[in-house]
């Protein structure tokens, strides 16, 4: 029988058996259960949900600050609106779930369960929209959307249900909405790398790449420690051709009637929290930035039989409330156990109670972003504690963003890119175009490497001088080219 210490641990390592490891962390830590009864979707468990609640706090909060109205829209979306504009339906039809009878009704018109909701939001823009007094007009709502994904399906990564933010919002003019463009941008920047400590690179998509139904995609990508990019947010500026189908326009100063701009950001939360067990994980288990932690301070009282540690173990936690999330384990395990259990579950800080400590008025504390144990004073704890909550989440990025930096690599010819692409790394080289005219050379790296175009950086625009690797015409981008899900 193996030992309950090896049932119970990690024993994939990260960087040897990437797969391995991501499946053993979603069980062990139970962020997941995966024996739900329909393809495709997930139980998400506390210690996922209690994390994903806090990472909604965090990007509702800026969204709201920089303007974004809360709304809830009805989950479904009749297939009429859903049929509207040409591209967004050739793109999403085959990815939509369609309810077609009420009870033993057949319905009149089936209806879409929303895989985005474009065509739910134009149609009441259409309603609310008049003026340029109007614009911008900004919206978000937190909601599940679903899609009939075909490809296989990873907890948290790909599944037929995500849990997701989508803004919506309308603009006078295409300057307004690339505007707002660059304001996600910075919202990926203060949230996702800030916060959820997650570095990643925006690109401006190739036309080839476009989401269905934008005129530009501009999209993040996170890397993980098997070589591939996986998406995060993106961004949109929505084709014209979108609004006219739903005839949003607004009087314009001027008194004309005007079309409008709209624009679309997608934090997909459920998704995002993969890459946050991805990048900061290590073969222990979970690390979770301080500030998405579904507890933050976890007591363990040495003895839970002896009631001086008991007494201690209380008043810390007391102490503490109000300042962190905390919580005392004075379940019957072993205190090795559980000092492994919690560290497996990635809680920031560990506080071990014992009698020895008492006697001395000394505390022992154990940090998981550095993985290291300090005694102190007990009467500094609080004062150790802020410190440690002010440093948590700094020490993460700096680890990830020196990892991340390190993987990006210059390449001077399709040799090059190859090489860098079966090391695991992002290879950064000069192209001709993003535009039609490039896809030949694009297609000429996707099928020697298996790897994509990912995109150019719009703060690099100005710097591209050289000639295309693959082509040898005048290069008018510097494109990144990754392996992705
Ligand atoms: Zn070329």
């Amino acid at each position: 029988m193996p030992s309950k210490k090896n049932q119970e641990g990690i024993t994939a390592k990260k960087n040897e058996n990437f797969s391995e490891w991501y499946t053993q962390v979603v069980q062990k830590c139970e962020l997941a259960d995966l024996r739900y009864n329909v393809k495709g979707f997930l139980v998400f468990q506390p210690w996922s949900v209690l994390s994903m609640e806090k990472m909604y706090r965090h990007m509702e909060k800026n969204l709201q600050k920089k303007g974004h109205k809360p709304y809830w829209f009805p989950t479904v979306i009749p297939k009429s609106n859903f049929e509207k504009e040409s591209s967004h339906v050739k793109g999403f039809t085959p990815e939509v779930f369609w309810i077609t009878k009420g009870g033993n009704t057949k319905l009149e018109e089936p209806l879409a369960l929303r895989p985005t909701s474009e065509t739910a939001f134009y149609q009441m823009f259409n309603l609310w929209i008049r003026s340029y007094k109007d614009l911008p007009f900004k919206t978000y709502q937190r909601a599940q959307v679903f899609r009939y994904e075909t490809k296989a399906t990873r907890p948290f990564l790909r599944g037929r249900e995500f849990h997701w933010i989508e803004t919506h919002c309308v603009h006078a003019t295409i300057e307004d909405a690339m505007k707002q463009v660059k304001e996600d941008m910075q919202t990926n920047k203060e949230i996702l790398h800030d916060i959820y400590g997650l570095p990643f690179i925006f690109f401006q998509r190739p036309e080839w790449d476009k989401f269905a139904g934008a005129y530009r995609t501009f999209a993040s990508d996170v890397l993980n420690p098997d070589g591939k990019v996986i998406q995060q947010p993106s961004t949109h500026i929505i084709s014209p051709s979108f609004a006219k189908a739903f005839n949003i326009t607004y009087k314009d100063k001027d008194g004309k009637e005007k079309p409008a701009y709209t624009t679309c950001y997608g934090p997909a939360i459920s998704r995002i929290f993969a890459s946050v067990v991805i990048v900061h994980g290590d073969d222990k288990g979970l690390k979770f930035p301080w500030e998405i932690a579904p507890i933050q301070v976890m007591i363990i009282p040495i003895d839970i039989e002896n009631k001086e540690i008991m007494k201690k173990a209380e008043s810390i936690k007391k102490q503490i409330e109000g300042f962190a999330d905390v919580s005392l384990d004075s379940t019957e395990k072993r205190a090795g156990e559980k000092f492994n259990h919690w560290e497996m579950k990635g809680v920031p800080i560990r506080i071990d109670i014992g009698l020895n400590d008492i006697k001395k008025k000394k505390t022992t504390i154990f940090r998981r972003d550095l993985d290291k144990k300090e005694v102190i004073n007990e009467k500094d704890l609080m004062k150790k504690i802020n410190q440690i909550s002010k440093e948590f989440t700094k020490n993460l990025i700096k680890k990830a963003d020196k990892i991340f930096e390190g993987r990006i690599k210059k390449a001077k010819s399709l040799g090059e890119i190859k090489k860098a692409i079966e090391q695991g790394l992002i290879a950064k080289c000069n192209f001709c175009s993003v535009n039609k005219e490039g896809i030949s050379c694009a297609e000429k790296i996707e099928k020697e490497t298996g790897a994509q175009i990912r995109g150019t950086k719009l703060d690099e625009k100005s710097l591209v001088s050289g000639k295309c690797v693959i082509c040898g015409r005048k290069a008018n981008e510097i494109v990144y080219v990754a392996r992705s899900y």
